[in-house]
């Protein structure tokens, strides 16, 4: 058994529902098998427990590890191409690279920086798009389950308006992906997830193949993307003859709770309504959605609507896999968006970056917090003496100050140690 001691702060209570920041200026966490088997101040804990080991976590704050709900896989390599929209972006940066991992040795050296980025950001769980080449996804998986990581992806599909070499079929998306389900899907921490690329390089048959493939395989999830770009939207609905963007996914029975979409920056009433309705869950990417211009996600209709939000990183168009670079710039659309914007505290923000993300994968019962009958999935945030972070932090005037200073301030460089299920994943240099 091991006693961590530190500061701690989570958000178990949802702040959209009038939850607040949970902080325990002096807390102990007893973790045993990789489960926190108790939580209550150092010293009660302590006394319950002499003979457990301690580790004294000083400065900083301990947080709970980052759930981040969109993410490419295969554009860590491209990350911060400025100055184009989403389907020039697309042509030019992401999908050239995306086709360089037909070579295995290449893929594999991506998933090695892959997972070496998110955990160091201090991501502990993500929903991961993977490749377009199913031993990319294969190799994917290795890393992150050799890594303490844990993923759901799968292979990614499109049969149209990409380029050739990322092409399939209807068939061939079908087999290799049941093979890679077969292989992932509940093997470790991993689990399998059916990924259209999105409607517009998909036919009605591809997505239909989409379909068969997440009813075939129990429990599996839906991830694609939504109503992003107005040009991407149109052109949907064009090929499509007319309905909503979302009706490509519904009508081949990809949406219920176990989907999760990202960016939804245009959606009409219709289509929150009924992804409400499903129990779907949007991926809101802020920081990608500013830098293609896609524009300023409208968080308060999904609230209105009741539709799930969590956040993304969307690596390579997002500029970076942090979290809290993340839940600032969520912070910052909304504030753009004047009178119609929500108002975020950092309470909001480390939900939206942990148990939020939680909800919408579905692990809501194992990660997001850390109460009593969780997986220590943890970050230690200590800021390197001297710096704006570590200063601002020193002199907040409660927790909630110093949890904004961090989304603020704080970068991958901060978070000095991560745990997944227990196991230290990274520790400090
Ligand atoms: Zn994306």
């Amino acid at each position: 058994m091991t006693l961590y001691r530190a500061q701690v702060l989570d958000t178990p209570d949802d702040p959209f529902s009038g939850g607040v920041l949970r902080c325990e200026a002096d807390a102990g966490l007893l973790v045993e098998d990789g489960l926190i088997v108790e939580r209550g101040s150092f010293a009660e804990v302590r006394r319950r427990h002499p003979a457990a080991e301690v580790v004294q976590l000083p400065d900083g704050v301990l947080l709970p590890g980052l759930i981040d709900t969109h993410v490419h896989f295969p554009q860590v390599r491209v990350i911060g191409a400025l100055g184009m929209p989403l389907l020039e972006w697309l042509e030019r940066c992401a999908l050239p690279e995306e086709s360089r991992l037909a070579d295995v040795g290449y893929a594999r050296a991506v998933a090695a920086e892959f997972v070496g980025a998110l955990l160091g950001a201090g991501t502990t769980t993500a929903l991961v798009f993977g490749s377009h080449f199913a031993p990319a996804v294969d190799v994917l998986f290795e890393a992150a389950a050799a890594s303490g990581l844990r993923i759901t992806s799968g292979l990614v599909v499109g049969d149209r308006m990409l380029r050739p070499d990322l092409h399939t079929t209807a068939q061939r998306g079908y087999d290799e992906g049941r093979l890679l389900a077969e292989r992932w899907h509940g093997a470790g921490h991993s689990r399998y997830a059916v990924i259209p690329r999105f409607a517009l390089s998909c036919s009605d048959d591809l997505l239909a193949s989409c379909g068969h493939l997440h009813r075939d395989v129990p429990d599996s999830w839906f991830t694609s993307h939504l109503n992003e770009n107005l040009d991407e939207v149109a052109t949907v609905r064009r090929l499509f003859g007319g309905g909503t963007y979302l009706d490509c996914y519904d009508r081949h029975g990809l949406l219920g709770p176990r989907s999760v979409l990202a960016h939804d920056v245009h959606p009409t009433d219709e289509e929150l309504k009924r992804m409400a309705e499903a129990g779907v869950s949007v991926a809101h990417c802020p920081t990608s959605n500013a830098a293609l211009g896609s524009g300023l996600f409208p968080l308060n209709r999904h609230l209105a609507y009741g539709v799930r939000v969590a956040l993304g990183c969307d690596v390579g168009a997002g500029t970076g896999f942090s979290l809290f670079k993340e839940g600032l710039q969520a912070y910052l659309l909304q504030r753009l968006r004047g009178p119609d914007g929500a108002v975020l505290t950092a309470a909001h923000l480390l939900h939206l970056a942990t148990a939020a993300g939680a909800q919408a994968l579905g692990l809501r019962d194992q990660v997001g917090d850390l109460g009593a009958g969780m997986r220590f999935d943890a970050i230690w945030v200590r800021p390197h003496h001297g710096t704006p972070l570590h200063i601002g932090m020193r002199h907040s005037s409660g927790p909630d100050e110093a949890l904004a200073r961090v989304f603020a301030l704080a970068t991958s460089h901060d978070v000095v140690q991560v745990w997944t299920g227990g196991e230290a994943v990274v520790t400090p240099a």
